[in-house]
């Protein structure tokens, strides 16, 4: 592509993102794994998650930065990571070293299957000067004065094994606990429930009044291998959008994708997930939301 035409789309794209719309970016990564870049309506940048890191693909060095400096955007308002899984949050101490980051949020989950790691990261984001908030079930996050970001779970005391104790392996409890986020931009409402099993979709069905579950787009729970079919019914959503490869081998669920579609085409709602369409932007005026795919 010509070079000028190239730099005049990217300072569209720049200037674009603060015209008082929300734009949200699901990232397409070579590896498993959940990033989403929020620009928010006042031209504010929070990540909420940051993908996998391993010896050869590290998605806050290979994905995040280069979208985030090919938009323009040199630091980060807000990391908040859902839960401390490396699929989740292998990107952030790359962003931490590389880019100023202001705050770092997560559950403050630190009871069972919490690793060394995770520990490591948390520390590390204070040390490199982010502000720390441990956010649960009640709290309210300060994205942006247009945005009203809700915690709905988990719950002050975690969920533990006495919510599911049949169910929950010491993986499933830190997915349970995930960091699950309600996001509203004037009448459009988005969730972002981490990779919350069941358990952490039925408590927030119990717990969250009807006409608040109603939704414009919803990530899918845990990559779209587990959204509960009344958590599905309960939001209803006009987007859909789970962060999965195509197909993997061995599992019990081997296209999320393909299970994703077959729960929410039923209701209305369209499928978007990042191995077939790319990166997924969602932009929210306040009144409507609109999609538009890579490929
Ligand atoms: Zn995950």
């Amino acid at each position: 592509m010509n070079r000028l035409i190239l730099l005049c789309l990217l300072l569209a794209t720049a200037l674009h993102a603060a015209d008082g719309k929300l734009i949200i970016t699901y990232l397409n990564m070579p590896k498993h794994g959940l990033a989403v870049v929020v620009q928010t309506p006042g031209g504010g940048t929070w990540m909420i998650d940051t993908g996998p890191q391993s010896d050869t693909y590290d998605a806050g060095r290979d994905t995040i930065e280069p979208f985030l400096k090919a938009r323009g955007i040199t630091q980060i308002d807000g990391i908040a990571i859902s839960h401390p899984h490396g699929d989740h949050y292998g990107g952030a101490m790359w962003l931490l070293d590389h880019m100023p980051v202001k705050t770092f949020v997560d559950t403050g989950y630190s009871a069972r299957g919490f690793s060394l790691a995770y520990s490591r990261l948390r520390q590390h984001a204070q040390e490199r000067g982010a502000k720390y908030i441990a956010a649960t079930e009640g709290d309210k996050l300060d994205f942006d004065s247009a945005l009203t970001v809700e915690v709905l779970s988990p719950p002050k005391t975690m969920h533990n094994l006495d919510s599911d104790p049949a169910k929950i392996t010491e993986h499933g409890l830190l997915n349970t606990n995930s960091l699950f986020l309600r996001m509203q931009h004037g009448q459009n409402v988005l969730f972002f429930p981490g990779d919350a099993y069941g358990t952490g979709q039925r408590y927030v069905l119990e717990k969250t009044p009807e006409e608040k579950l109603k939704a414009a787009v919803v990530t899918a729970p845990h990559h779209g291998f587990n959204t509960h079919p009344e958590f599905a019914a309960a939001t209803k959503p006009k987007y859909a959008i789970a962060s999965c490869l195509d197909f993997y081998a061995g599992s019990e669920v081997p296209s999320p994708g393909e299970k994703l579609t077959k729960q929410f085409e039923p209701l209305g709602t369209q499928v978007f997930v990042t191995a077939w369409h790319g990166n997924i932007e969602i932009t929210s005026d306040g009144k409507d939301v609109a999609a538009k795919t890579e490929k």
